[in-house]
């Protein structure tokens, strides 16, 4: 069936469409953190990240790294390949913050010199757990083929977005990624990668330009993705 909604997530609605295995994804307003206890709305948001991830796979895609993406079809919709997810995230770091910072007790802000690599299983009621490679294994997310595919991705989009958000004065400091398997069982980058999912910081001033600013309450949400829109379109 055309139009059928598939699955509503924190910040995406999932619909069929009149195409086998193609999805529309309408980005919501919707923000939340704290796994979402914690949850607002900012008119516009949606807009913003699918202006934004639209931006950020099409790059990826033109340096040959495939994904889901298949169009921006509207202010606040793109038009993606349908996969069955992998649960987990994968998050990439360059400089030390947020959770990794607390669990090390290490200062935010001190460089990573080699990235660091980490998994998450994601399930909501888990509140989703860090786990490591034997954990995986254990569970069966991903073959040992799979694993490494998965980490040699991350890597390579680590390598080809940070100097992407340099040119624009912005410091990638971290970043989630999902994935999933395509119709033959490849692995395709998946979600979206927006200022939800990533740190941004402004490489001069170190102002944060990311959900950071609704996490920590440091002012308007709105205008700091804005700000990530309007340098990202002149790339
Ligand atoms: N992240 C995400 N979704 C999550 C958890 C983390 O997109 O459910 C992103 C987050 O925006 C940051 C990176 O992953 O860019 C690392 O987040 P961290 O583990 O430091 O967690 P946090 O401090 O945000 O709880």
């Amino acid at each position: 069936m055309e139009n059928e909604l598939i699955y509503e997530g924190k910040a995406k609605k999932l619909f069929s469409t009149s195409e086998p295995n193609v999805l529309r994804i309408e980005y919501k307003d919707a923000a939340t953190a704290l796994n979402g206890k914690r949850k607002e709305s900012f008119a516009g948001k949606g807009v913003l990240n699918n202006q934004i991830s639209s931006k950020l796979f099409r790059h990826l895609q033109s340096v040959g790294i495939n994904s889901h993406f298949i169009q921006q079809i509207s202010e606040n919709e793109q038009l993606v390949q349908e996969i069955s997810m992998i649960p987990l995230e994968v998050v990439v770091r360059n400089v030390m913050a947020g959770s990794l910072a607390k669990k090390l007790g290490c200062e935010e802000g001190i460089e990573i010199p080699e990235a660091i690599v980490e998994f998450y299983y994601k399930d909501d009621a888990l509140d989703d757990p860090f786990i490591n490679e034997d954990h995986i294994h254990f569970l069966q997310i991903v073959s040992q083929a799979e694993l490494t595919v998965l980490k040699d991705l991350a890597r390579k989009i680590n390598q080809v977005l940070i100097p992407f958000f340099d040119q624009i004065g912005i410091t990638l400091v971290d970043f989630k990624l999902e994935f999933g398997r395509g119709k033959d069982g490849e692995i395709l980058l998946a979600d979206e990668i927006s200022p939800d999912t990533c740190r941004l910081w402004d490489k001069k001033t170190k102002e944060k330009l990311d959900k950071d600013v609704f996490r920590r309450n440091l002012g308007d949400l709105l205008p700091v993705y804005q700000e990530v829109a309007k340098r990202l379109e002149g790339v």
